[in-house]
């Protein structure tokens, strides 16, 4: 599965269905987030980890 794929199950399943993708960024309540593979091996770990993107958001703010 590829990460955008596993970010998107992530999304879903808390809930949030207000969310579309911009080629492989994320954004939620106009929010971007970037996807990355997390690989902390905790047992409940999807696998996937959203960061908030702040170069975008404070390139926004200018
Ligand atoms: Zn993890």
């Amino acid at each position: 599965m590829s990460l955008k794929a596993r970010a998107q199950e992530k999304v879903e399943r808390a809930g949030i269905s207000n969310y579309s993708f911009d080629q492989d960024v994320l954004v939620m309540c106009g929010v971007r987030y970037t996807i990355e593979a997390c690989e902390c091996g905790e047992p409940d770990c999807d696998g996937v980890r959203l960061n908030k993107n702040m170069a975008l958001m404070g390139r926004a703010l200018q």
